[in-house]
């Protein structure tokens, strides 16, 4: 997809305004049910013979559904599915793939939450991980698939390291063991990396951050790459028949993968989990996000230029032990950072405070421009230290071998101008070591 592909997609993709009244603007469609003509009518609706149609919000509603075929459309996916948050995303991507048990492989050095969940909840789902140090080293990772492994998962730069995952070797060895890849792309945004077309099977989002880009919505997408096979027998949930699908067109053989063909998985995360599980997203949230993206070139650019330089200069700071972002060219990923972000790893990087935990803490205090809270992707830069907030839940041992240590502070670039967020990260770290 050309840059200019990707700009025009960004505001127009999956909207035709002769279909809305005409309206330049996605229409906010505030209701929570459609009316579904005569009887005949409903029931073909209902059946889903009539494609494109509405019955209820929770299972579909025309504002969402333009966000979510708009980041189909950017992703270079079939479809996606838009939920209530960047969590529900991942658990329902999860489920959908491993539903009943088995096993996936992910690495240690993801967003605190999605660790814990998998550690301590899908376990209790039957749903077991094989967690790695480091999920590039692909020796190791082909060794972990057994049998019963459904998916391979990680972050394509991981929170809040900026590991980046080597998605296309990941993609070979999940295809080869006939699973799937699962990539979480939140901080990357399908404007700085598009992992369908490096392999990944299924992308999923916290679209609470860069794609909607003003810390203004609780989001989440999930984009189906179209392109495994979900008949390879070890995913029997897609070939069983699924009685609500069963209808004129078919009346027997009516599983997802015989109704949906490339879009099985995607339809089976709407129908089974959106449906039944309901972690839907609201039309409001939805335009805020369509509005959000609307920028998301020109956010970006300039948050990763301002990221650069920001990383430069913490580089060079004697307070400062270590800088966590894998574009820059001392980084010891700056080749896969080549390869696969040419326009810029990120908005995000995190940096080790060479003194100690209460120094650290200061410079948190003494920061004012940087807003401290647990988020990233927000027009307004941000600052947060991992190992006491979005990464607190991980045993301290387990954390510091992932270099969440308390010295740690995570940062989030916005828009501001670059020399004033210099100015105010100098004086809070001198400020610290006076
Ligand atoms: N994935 C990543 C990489 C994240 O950083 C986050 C949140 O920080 C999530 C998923 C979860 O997203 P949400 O907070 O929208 O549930």
């Amino acid at each position: 997809m050309s840059k200019d592909k990707f700009d025009t997609l960004r505001i127009h993709g999956g909207y035709e305004p002769a279909e809305h009244n005409n309206s330049a603007q996605i229409p906010i469609y505030q209701t929570a049910a459609f009316t579904l003509g005569t009887a005949a009518q409903g029931d073909a609706v209902a059946s889903g013979e009539v494609p494109d149609s509405f019955t209820y919000s929770r299972v579909g509603n025309p504002t969402v559904s333009t966000l979510e075929k708009r980041i189909a459309e950017l992703d270079d996916g079939v479809d996606a599915v838009a939920v209530g948050s960047g969590m529900a995303a991942i658990t329902y991507a999860i489920l959908n793939v491993a539903e009943g048990g088995g096993r996936i492989i992910a690495p240690y050095d993801i967003y605190g939450a999605a660790l814990d969940e998998f550690e301590t909840l899908f376990p209790k789902f039957g749903i077991n991980f094989d967690l790695v140090e480091n999920i590039n080293d692909i020796d190791t990772i082909q060794q972990l698939i057994q049998p019963d492994t459904k998916a391979i998962y990680a972050e394509s730069v991981s929170n809040p390291t900026t590991e980046i995952s080597d998605v296309e070797k990941l993609a070979k060895i999940a295809h080869n063991a006939n699973i799937p890849l699962i990539i979480d792309n939140t901080f990357s945004t399908p404007y700085l990396f598009q992992p369908i077309k490096y392999g990944a099977d299924i992308v999923v989002y916290s679209s609470t951050k860069g794609i909607s880009g003003h810390g203004n919505v609780v989001s989440g997408l999930v984009v189906d790459g179209g392109n495994f096979d979900w008949n390879n027998g070890k995913f029997p949930q897609f070939q069983e028949d699924e009685y609500s699908l069963k209808n004129s067109k078919f009346p027997q053989n009516y599983s997802f993968t015989n109704v949906f063909g490339k879009q099985a998985f995607i339809k089976r995360l709407r129908m089974k989990y959106l449906r039944l599980m309901g972690a839907v997203l609201g039309p409001v949230d939805a335009y805020l996000e369509l509005l959000g993206l609307e920028t998301i070139t020109e956010r970006i650019d300039k948050e990763v230029a301002s990221s650069i330089k920001i990383a430069e200069f913490l580089s060079n700071n004697p307070h400062v032990k270590k800088v966590y972002y894998s574009g820059l060219p001392s980084s010891g990923q700056y080749d896969l950072a080549q390869k696969y972000f040419p326009k810029g790893i990120g908005t995000v990087l995190s940096f080790e405070i060479a003194g100690t935990s209460e120094q650290t803490d200061q410079v948190i205090d003494t920061t004012k421009l940087f807003l401290y809270l647990p988020n990233v992707g927000d027009s307004r830069s941000l600052i947060v230290n991992p190992s006491k907030i979005t990464h607190r839940e991980i045993p301290e041992e387990r954390r510091i071998k992932s270099g969440v240590t308390d010295q740690l502070l995570r940062l989030s670039i916005g828009l501001e101008d670059v020399d004033d967020l210099i100015d105010d990260l100098n004086n809070a770290i001198n400020a610290a070591f006076d």
